[in-house]
């Protein structure tokens, strides 16, 4: 059996080395490393796979959220609303730039934010909503929206885990995940759904005035070259990256598909085990299972998660401490309402492996030994 991994990069790599391959040397020939065709031409394509107006490149996904925020024109002490539970990257920004970050709970069964845990965190001071599509599913998009209309809020989606899931509306429509707020953000770390072999990020938007802004902030705040309006950063996809995300952007719905097949496969074998919970699939959106998360209940995360490692299997705890109890959080953040499901998850989490090149050997063997540990 091959080696199991929470990501094969190796394996999905190979399949597809050729391509990989000369798409990398044709940008070494060119010497076009920074701002070449190679990111245009990515972008171009990003942008009508997800069925926006603008997609703009930049150095990471943190590095998206960033100017996104930056783009809003807030003023010190505005409150942006995100969830406890996520990666820091999400709400280090707001304060990074300033702004004070109010963290609200999620739902234990989506691990996302709800409509009514934003709703009650609202103040006069309430700016924006940092929706967060955490391990592959959609926020519940339609409920913050309605939210953002009623108190005139941006929403920036972080929709670093969730690229390519469809948000599924009320009358049937679809969007993809990301578009429908006033600007999506992701990251194209090596180990996202899309991932180059590198650092690199996306921001997007329908808004044309937005679009010219973030490209500036981007760019030094510069729109013609030593010609700056506004403070900006310095944050490109560079070429090579943009040419590998091409390729593998042709892939990605056949990626989804093989970490949706063995998400289903674990799921089944997983689901009739008490004090385990498997991951629970929303209505409003489908799933692209960046991450397959269980519940583990009755205190038994850790030796399931220990027990998993002697048996060469590899299993994460994403996130192990909720923001709100981050020491970096303590002295800005403003607890938004009752965070207790947060912590209930941090305690309960654990993610199996999960990636387009897991096999049935492996898949079966992962599941026998969680079941072994539950003598099943
Ligand atoms: C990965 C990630 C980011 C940050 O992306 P980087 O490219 O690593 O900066 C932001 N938010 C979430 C939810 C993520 O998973």
């Amino acid at each position: 059996m091959k080696k199991i991994q929470m990501v094969d990069l190796h394996s999905q790599y190979e399949k597809i080395k050729t391509e990989i391959d000369d798409a990398i040397s044709c940008v070494i020939d060119s010497t076009s490393f920074i701002k070449g065709p190679a990111v245009g031409q990515f972008a171009s394509e990003l942008s009508s796979f997800l069925g926006v107006r603008h997609v703009i490149p930049c150095g990471n996904g943190t590095d998206a959220l960033q100017i996104a925020l930056m783009a809003l024109g807030l003023k010190p002490s505005d409150e942006i609303i995100c969830p406890s539970f996520t990666f820091i990257a999400s709400a280090e920004v707001i304060g990074l730039l300033g702004y004070r970050p109010v963290l609200v709970d999620v739902d234990y069964d989506s691990f996302n934010v709800t409509a009514k845990n934003i709703e009650q965190a609202i103040s006069v001071k309430t700016k924006a909503i940092i929706p967060v599509h955490l391990f592959g599913q959609s926020a519940p998009m339609e409920a913050v929206m309605a939210i953002a209309k009623k108190y005139d809020l941006y929403v920036i989606e972080d929709t670093a885990q969730a690229l390519g899931a469809d948000y599924i509306f009320e009358d049937g429509s679809r969007k993809k995940a990301g578009t429908i707020g006033t600007i999506g953000c992701t990251s194209f770390f090596p180990s996202k759904n899309l991932g180059c072999y590198g650092d690199g990020g996306a921001i997007f938007t329908d808004d044309d005035k937005l679009a010219e802004k973030m490209s500036m902030i981007a760019n030094h705040g510069s729109k013609q070259r030593y010609h700056h309006d506004v403070l900006g950063v310095n944050s490109r996809l560079d070429s090579i990256q943009a040419a590998i995300l091409s390729v593998k952007l042709k892939y990605l719905e056949q990626y989804e598909q093989a970490r949706y097949s063995a998400a289903q496969k674990y799921t089944e074998a997983l689901k009739d085990i008490e004090g385990l919970v498997v991951p629970k699939e929303q209505s409003f959106s489908t799933h692209v299972y960046h991450q397959y998360t269980l519940k583990v209940k009755d205190a038994k995360r850790d030796q399931l998660k220990a027990f998993l490692e002697e048996n060469n299997i590899p299993a994460m705890i994403y996130y192990p401490v909720p923001l709100h109890k981050q020491k970096a959080f303590l002295p800005i953040a403003r607890q938004g309402g009752d965070l207790s499901v947060s912590e209930t998850l941090s305690e309960q989490v654990l993610s199996l492996p999960m990636h387009t090149e897991l096999d049935n050997e492996q898949q079966q063997y992962i599941i026998g030994k969680v079941r072994e540990f539950f003598n099943k």
